[in-house]
């Protein structure tokens, strides 16, 4: 078995006005997350881990912001679009683990929703889909809520061939 690692980061600016998605879930709050496609943070953080274990380059290679198709585009496409790609290459995916960095709204009545979207999409179970949440101290610019960020690692294998 030939395992990889690979590790993801994203950053979105909040507005008023944007619908806050928020790993496959739409999170109640008065901002949302500005973006070409629909800003998921989380499933952004966790293509590029994924992209990144398979050595597949990231997220803006593959669906750049100049390209209408991606425009408002449902997050979790992208990340099935992702996953088609590792499994061309004969990739599965152990596990995904994340962390969510953001003052506001609570994310923990969230994770079990978001949980249930990204683990069927992965091809793996609720329990190796794990997603954490911190605050940032109200420091910087997460701190004054003028953006949220997101952190993934996820290891892929496949079988030697
Ligand atoms: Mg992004």
């Amino acid at each position: 078995m030939t395992v990889r690692v690979g590790f993801g980061f994203d950053t979105h600016r909040l507005v008023e006005g944007r619908a806050f998605w928020l790993g496959g879930v739409q999170v109640p709050h008065v901002t949302g997350a500005l973006g070409h496609s629909d800003a998921d943070v989380l499933l952004h953080a966790i293509c590029d881990a994924l992209l990144g274990a398979a050595g597949l380059g990231d997220i803006g290679h593959h669906f750049p912001d100049t390209d209408a198709r991606w425009k408002d585009a449902d997050s979790k496409v992208l990340l099935k679009q992702v996953m088609a790609l590792l499994a061309g290459r004969g990739w599965r995916v152990g596990n995904v683990d994340s962390t969510l960095v953001l003052e506001r709204p609570k994310i923990k009545p969230h994770i079990e929703a978001m949980r249930a979207v990204i683990a069927p999409l992965l091809g793996i179970d609720l329990g190796a889909v794990s997603i954490k949440a911190t605050t940032n101290e109200q420091l910087g610019f997460v701190g004054r809520e003028e953006g949220v960020c997101a952190y993934a690692v996820a290891l892929i294998e496949k079988a030697a061939s």
